[in-house]
């Protein structure tokens, strides 16, 4: 990044004395004065989303309360400058300043339109963000906050004197300015400590808040959690998985599709009991008897790239987070069992998980009916898996075959974009990416026309399948949910412990054709029976192993929402 010619003293000459270097034009800044006024800038302007959080809590407020916000801006100044005192080498200090500048203007607009916060789960979020769903975040707010509080402070940093002097001269007066920042942040924390560990108690999210500390935290989180896993080899689970009874002399191979939903949450889903039916043809196919809806279903993760990869993990959350080994997936464990498997994505890819299997992604041949605008509607999966399923060997496909969709679906802000006209149920609908700038009412009818159009995609998927021969089936369920504003929050991704329930509580539907019931001999009363049951993502993977009839060690009936009626209906 060289947002102005970046001059270069010769470290160590006599030409560069220490903390005060000539500039174009004349002397510019100290270096140890650039360091304070972007503490200063950081704590203050850079840390309005937290200040304003902080003031709305209640327990801040009167005298009491602006002696706690001082003493919070001195220590967040005092960690800021211990911090930028360490970096302040010649070639070191102004990109990493800049970066700091232009993570916290981020941060700053997220936090304030979103009510976002930065943890290393959203970090990883936000690396794995493609153009497409990027774009959809960027407005003009966006911009003016990145210039205003991120561009135009780094520009004036470019025109001031880099830090330059023999190395140990310089290292000493890093440390000596080090020292002084964390002495003024132990002294602010001392005057507060008490009001500052209750509100760290009780207000777990405000060490998400503080700009660019939580971004900086994040990072080292993340590359501490994912160095090691790097390194490990990827080991195969289930290795001993096989095919089950039901395939000696089939003559209709079992046809599973699996539906990952995007964004959908239950609070919404007419299904789950909504005020609106913003489901009407999954209740006319649920009226048929073949479907059922199960209303108590949970995500592993708040995001995208959290809960993808959980679900089709063996290990279950519990397992699967934090933990550094490499293991394959569900996916991987169905080939390896021999049947025939493919991954169609309209999202931003499989998140690593169909590396090893058949995979399409519908970029690759937009259909301009069916994708206006560069984007492709959920529907477009539909001839695309027909076309998928021609390409499968017949070697496995004469077995079995499972096919993942991976939807759009309700992927926001941008929810206007995810229904096609013929399906908007509820106007008006807000057509902004900045959500605050809509009214509830119209942000919650953009986001139920999403739901309108899952609605008609499942549907859709569910009447191609019915014309297929043999035992066919449709699991969906959704990666995580979305918060339209209720208590100021928007979108999705905050850490699990402290999201609300419309974040994790996801929709979830099996569809079983006739066919396949007779199959697995399972009875859809008994489905029906745990409808109200706790599921979670830990079930997907045992359940599908249970629903195709593939037999390992690894699969535990207990995680098998199938398993015990497959134990009644082969009883009676
Ligand atoms: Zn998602």
């Amino acid at each position: 990044m060289s947002l102005s010619p970046l001059r270069t003293f010769p470290v160590g000459t006599a030409a560069a004395p220490l903390g005060n270097t000539p500039t174009r034009g004349g002397a510019g800044m100290a270096w140890h004065w650039q360091v304070l006024v972007l503490g200063l800038w950081l704590t203050t302007i850079g840390n309005a989303a937290l200040w304003q959080q902080l003031w709305a809590l209640p327990e801040v407020g009167g005298w009491r309360g602006v002696r706690f916000m001082l003493g919070m801006g001195g220590l967040v100044f005092g960690v800021l400058v211990a911090l930028m005192a360490l970096f302040a080498w010649p070639r070191v200090f102004k990109p990493a300043a800049t970066l700091l500048l232009l993570a916290a203007a981020a941060a700053t607009h997220f936090m304030l339109v979103y009510s976002a916060l930065i943890d290393s789960t959203m970090l990883v979020n936000v690396l794995h963000t493609d153009a497409r769903e990027a774009g959809d975040l960027m407005s003009m707010r966006f911009a003016l906050t990145m210039l205003g509080l991120g561009v135009l402070p780094s520009l004036w940093l470019w025109r001031q004197p880099t830090p330059t002097a023999r190395w140990y001269r310089r290292a000493l007066a890093n440390l000596g300015m080090a020292t002084v920042g964390l002495l003024v942040a132990g002294l602010a924390l001392f005057v507060v400590f008490q009001d500052f560990a209750s509100v760290m108690r009780n207000h777990k999210q405000v060490r998400y808040l503080i700009n660019p500390l939580n971004s900086v935290y994040a990072v080292g989180k993340v590359v501490a959690d994912q160095a090691p896993r790097t390194q490990q080899p990827l080991q195969a689970v289930a290795v001993d998985a096989q095919l089950g009874p039901s395939y000696a002399g089939q003559t209709a191979p079992p046809l599973l599709v699996i539906v990952v939903g995007e964004t959908a949450r239950a609070t919404n889903f007419g299904l789950g009991g909504y005020g609106r039916d913003t489901t009407p043809q999954l209740r006319e196919l649920a009226n048929q008897g073949q479907l059922t809806y199960f209303n108590n279903a949970w995500s592993c993760g708040t995001n995208t790239q959290a809960s993808v990869p959980c679900m089709f993990s063996h290990l279950g959350k519990a397992g699967f987070e934090g933990n550094p080994e490499r293991f394959d997936n569900l996916l991987d464990v169905l080939q390896r069992a021999g049947l025939a498997v493919v991954w169609i994505d309209n999202q931003s890819g499989c998140k690593g998980l169909c590396e090893r299997v058949p995979n399409v992604n519908t970029r690759e041949s937009p259909d301009p009916r069916l994708c206006p605008q560069g984007e492709c509607d959920d529907t477009i999966m539909i001839p695309t898996m027909e076309r998928a399923l021609q390409a499968l060997p017949p070697e496995r496909t004469t077995k079995g075959t499972v096919v993942v969709l991976h939807q759009m679906g309700s992927h926001g802000p941008a929810y206007f974009k995810r229904a096609p006209e013929r399906l908007k149920a509820y106007m008006p609908e807000c057509a902004s990416t900045a959500l605050q700038d809509c009214s509830r009412d119209e942000v919650v009818n953009a986001y139920d026309n999403s739901i309108r159009a899952t609605d008609d995609f499942l549907a859709q998927t569910i009447g191609w399948l019915q014309r297929q021969p043999g035992s066919t089936g449709l699991l969906y369920i959704s990666d995580h949910g979305e918060s339209l504003g209720e208590n100021n929050l928007y979108l999705h991704g905050l850490p699990y412990a402290m999201a609300p329930d419309d974040q994790k509580h996801v929709p979830m539907l099996t569809w079983l054709s006739t066919g396949l019931q007779q199959r697995l001999a399972l009875p859809m009363d008994c489905l029906g029976h745990k409808a109200s049951d706790r599921l979670t993502h830990d079930h997907l993977f045992h359940s599908v192993l249970g629903l195709l009839d593939v037999h390992t060690t690894v699969h535990q009936p207990k995680l098998d929402v199938f398993a015990s009626c497959k134990a009644t209906g082969a009883a009676s």
